[in-house]
C-alpha cells in the first residue's frame, strides 16, 4: 500500500556504547538494521545525529557508518536544552564547538555522496563563507555548480531557522508548536484552525520578522539567511527574540545566560554556558579529529 511516505529519519547518536548510553537502551543493533532495511527499500533515509559534548568526537565515524549503510543524508542535530534536555544543559557544546563542527561538516559535504546537513541556522552562514548556499537544515543547493548566485535571493527569504516560517510542529495531543523544540502551544488541531493560527499567531508573526530580533542577531549581517535558533534563545533566555547563544558571534554575550525555566513556572537554573576558554576543542582535544585529518 502505498501511503506516501518518502524520508525515514533514524536517530544514530554514537558508536555501539555511546548510542545505547545516551538512549538508554541497547538499541544500537536495531538501529543499524533499520536504517539498511529502509535503505534496501525505495525510501530516502536520512540519519540524524544529536551532537553534544557525550559523542562530538564521534561525528566523522557516524558519518562513515552512514553512509556505508546507503543513508542519504547525514543531519546533525543541534542539540536544545529543553524538555530532558534541561537536564542535561551542560552536555551542550560550546559556541565555539559548534563552529568548528560546522565548518567540519561543509568539509565533509564535499567529499561524500550523502547530503550533509545540519539544523543550526548558523550553518547557512558558514556554508555561504565556502561559496555554497544552505538556505536551511533541508538543503545545500549552491553545493551544485553554478547556482549559488541565481538562488541567493531565495536563501536570503526563507533562509536558517525554519520555526514559524517554513514548518511547525504538531504534538500528539494535537498541539501546534512552532517547532519541536519551542515548547509554546499555539493552538490545537481539533479545535482551532489550523490555517488561521498559522496566519494569526502573535508569536509566528514574531518568528517571521526577524528585524525585531535582540542583540547581535538584529544587528548581524547574516540575519536573513541565519536568523539564529529561536529554539535556543527561547530555551536559554525565555525569550524567542533574543540572541542564539549558540552562535560563536554573540559568545562574548553567552557568560552569564542561564537555562530559563520560566516556561514551566520554576526558578532559572544556575547553568551557564560555557565561556570560550573552556572545552574549546572538547575534552580530550577530540574534535580535532573530526576537523583536522585533510587526508580524507
Ligand atoms: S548572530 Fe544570530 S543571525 Fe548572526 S550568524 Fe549568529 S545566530 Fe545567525
Amino acid at each position: 500500500m502505498d501511503v506516501g511516505c518518502e524520508l525515514v529519519q533514524v536517530s544514530l547518536d554514537g558508536v555501539r556504547e555511546t548510542h545505547d548510553e545516551f538512549r538508554g537502551m541497547r538499541c544500537f543493533d536495531r538501529v543499524v538494521e533499520g536504517i539498511r532495511n529502509a535503505a534496501a527499500s525505495e525510501l530516502g533515509v536520512a540519519v540524524s545525529m544529536a551532537v553534544t559534548r557525550h559523542n562530538l568526537g564521534e561525528v566523522r565515524q557516524v558519518m562513515d557508518l552512514a553512509e556505508g549503510l546507503g543513508a542519504d543524508t547525514f543531519m546533525h542535530y543541534n542539540f536544545i536544552p529543553v524538555g530532558r534536555g534541561e537536564g542535561i544543559a551542560e552536555m551542550d557544546i560550546s559556541p565555539e564547538e559548534r563552529e568548528d563542527l560546522l565548518e567540519a561538516l561543509v568539509h565533509e559535504s564535499r567529499s561524500r555522496r550523502m547530503n550533509v546537513l545540519s539544523t543550526a541556522p548558523q550553518y547557512s552562514r558558514v556554508c555561504t563563507g565556502h561559496g555554497i548556499l544552505s538556505m536551511t537544515h533541508f538543503d545545500t543547493f549552491g553545493a551544485h555548480e553554478g547556482l549559488g548566485e541565481e538562488i541567493r535571493f531565495l536563501a536570503e527569504f526563507v533562509g536558517g531557522c525554519g520555526a514559524g516560517r517554513l514548518y511547525w510542529a504538531l504534538q500528539p495531543n494535537g498541539d501546534l508548536t512552532p517547532c519541536v523544540f519551542i515548547p509554546i502551544m499555539l493552538g490545537n488541531v481539533t479545535r482551532d484552525g489550523f490555517l488561521d493560527v498559522w496566519r494569526d499567531s502573535p508569536v509566528l508573526r514574531a518568528l517571521r520578522d526577524r528585524s525585531g530580533f535582540k542583540g547581535g542577531c538584529e544587528s548581524c549581517d547574516h540575519r536573513n539567511v541565519c536568523g539564529g535558533c529561536r529554539a535556543r534563545a527561547y530555551g536559554y533566555t525565555g525569550d524567542l527574540t533574543q540572541s542564539d547563544p549558540g552562535c560563536i558571534l554573540n559568545a562574548a554575550g553567552s557568560f552569564n545566560i542561564k537555562v530559563n525555566s520560566n516556561k514551566t513556572g520554576g526558578v532559572p537554573q544556575e547553568t551557564p554556558l560555557r565561556t570560550p576558554h573552556q572545552g574549546a576543542r572538547g575534552p580530550e582535544g577530540r574534535l580535532n579529529e573530526v576537523i583536522s585529518d585533510e587526508s580524507r
